[in-house]
This record gives structure tokens, sequence and C-alpha cells, in this order.
């Protein structure tokens, strides 16, 4: 099993595209830095939608800009599109992720696109990333969206999901992440769903899990992962945002328990869970009486615990 893993922050924009209210664009600085001082090296800070379908993210280019400001900070943003695509290369992001729900109703009812529509997306994106100077070329990923099961479809099979894997790839993407959207995943199948895209697009093209925590499986989900070579997964401080179909669940894994059950395993994540438990008073205050979800924020640290040396 891996040695260290990467923990993408998504609060900032899954989190918050899910709560009603606007966080001030003030308080999102300040939770972005503290989370970048505490030692998470990747956020996700927002998404460039269209504010009028989500006034939560329309300042998501200013967002950017200040996160570019902040060291050793990778910063991502979502792209529904190639003009949010554009948008998030003129701001100079460092990675960029785009979701392609791999059940069809589901795409056709959440983008209007059906899948060789959202293929020609996915390609005509990634022409415009190869065409930026190295230098500044942006890392360009597909998220692989309701990959676990769809609230319209059911489940959504597997060799649909491989040949749709192929096919992100194919259009030029640097790698694919598989996106448990709805909270259907449970462990066995995400080991066997890893395993085969893994096998049909390289073991080195599929890292990141994106898991949600609806049913209780998180962490489960990530232990499956953990043990197929998975090396970053996104989880959101708090669970901010929490589960409009499971009241008193959180929405993607909460980042505070997975530090903890890393860090506990002997798995180095490079964050300080002190530090990181202090961020959740930055978010409270701007969202006063929102729930914020885990269970180490509210047990504390057992006696003795220490993070692994990086
Ligand atoms: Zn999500």
């Amino acid at each position: 099993m891996t040695q260290s893993v990467t923990i993408s922050e998504v609060g900032p924009r899954d989190g918050l595209q899910s709560v009603d209210r606007v966080m001030a664009t003030a308080a999102k600085k300040a939770w972005i830095k503290a989370e970048a001082e505490a030692g998470v090296g990747e956020i996700e800070v927002g998404s460039f939608v269209p504010s009028k379908l989500l006034p939560q993210m329309a300042d998501t280019a200013e967002i950017v800009a200040f996160a570019k400001t902040i060291a050793n900070l990778d910063v991502v943003a979502l792209v529904p599109n190639l003009k949010g695509a554009e948008r998030a290369i003129a701001e100079g992001v460092d990675k960029m992720s785009i979701p392609f729900s791999m059940s069809e109703t589901h795409s056709i009812n959440n983008v209007r696109k059906d899948h060789s529509a959202m293929i020609a997306e996915i390609k005509a994106i990634a022409d415009l990333v190869a065409k930026q100077p190295e230098a500044s070329r942006p890392h360009f990923e597909v998220g692989l969206s309701t990959a676990f099961g769809c609230t319209m479809e059911g489940p959504v099979a597997d060799d649909q999901i491989v040949r749709l894997a192929e096919a992100a790839m194919n259009a030029g993407v640097a790698e694919v992440g598989l996106s448990d959207t709805t909270g259907y995943a449970n462990p066995a199948q995400v080991s066997r769903l890893v395993r085969k895209v893994k096998r049909a697009i390289g073991d080195d093209k599929l890292n990141t899990l994106h898991l949600h925590n609806t049913r209780g499986l998180g962490l489960a989900n990530v232990v499956a992962g953990l043990e197929e070579g998975i090396t970053t997964f996104d989880a959101s401080l708090g669970g901010l945002g929490g589960c409009p179909f499971a009241p008193g669940a959180s929405g993607n894994i909460v980042t505070e328990d997975l530090v903890f059950m890393l860090e506990a395993m002997g798995i180095s994540t490079g964050i300080d869970l002190d530090k990181l438990l202090k961020v959740r008073d930055i978010v409270a205050e701007a969202l006063p009486g929102e729930p914020l979800y885990g269970f180490t924020p509210d047990a504390g640290l057992p006696l003795g615990f220490q993070k692994v040396a990086a």
C-alpha cells in the first residue's frame, strides 16, 4: 500500500455549491489559506459555471487568483464545458476537472449533452490545453461521475464505464478519476471498478477517487481504493453541504476523519490535524448554523496520537 496520499479539499466547490447561502469571498479566502497552512496541498477552490446557475461560485476567478498566491498549493477548478475551461486557463489554474456522467440520462438532464457530445466537448478542451505553453499548461482530468450508480438510471454497467474512460483518454485528457456522486459505492465495487478501469487505460491513469459518505461507507471505500493503488482522495472539511436525500449524512467524506484514518494507519498526508481542526471555526463563523460533520472533531484525537513523519 502507498506510503503517502494526497488529499484534495473540495469543500469550497462541492461543499459550498450544495449550501444555499453564498459564503463571503473574504471567508473563502481565509478558509483556503488556513487549510493550505495546515498542510493541505491541493484545493478545488471553485467552479467556472455561469453565476446565474450557481451564485455560490460567482467569485471563482477572484478566488483562483488569490489561491495562486499561496505557496505549495495546487489550485484546482471544476469546468463544466469549453467556455469554463477557457476561463480557468485564463486565470492560470494548476489543474481543472470536468465531470462526465457515466449515466447518459443524468448527463442529458444535467448538462443537456449525451455521451458523444460530452466526448466532443472533452476533446475540444484537451486540444485547447495542448495548445498552451508547457509552463502554464494545466493538468486536465475527467471525473467519471455517477460511476457507482445514478439516482435516475440506477446501476451503471462496468463495461460502459470502462468504455467511456477509454474514450476520454483517447480524447486527450491526462487522467480520469472515479466519482461516487450519489453515495452508492461499496468497497467491493470500488475494488472491482478501479481494477477494471486501470487495466483498460493504464495503472497510472486512474489515481483519484471522489467519494461521498451518504450511506456511511466513505472511509471503507477509501481503504478499498488504497488497496488498489489510489493515491488521491477528494474530501470536504466538515463534510460541508450535507446530502439533501439523507438528513444527518455528510456530503463528501469528511477531510478531518480521512486525515485521522490515514495518519493512524501510518500513511502520510502532510497535514497537521490540530491545525486542520481549527479551520472549522472559519467555516462555522462564515455560515452560522450550517451543519458540520465528522467524528474526529467531536471525539478529539486519541491520547498519544502522532502524525506520520513526512
Ligand atoms: Zn461530489
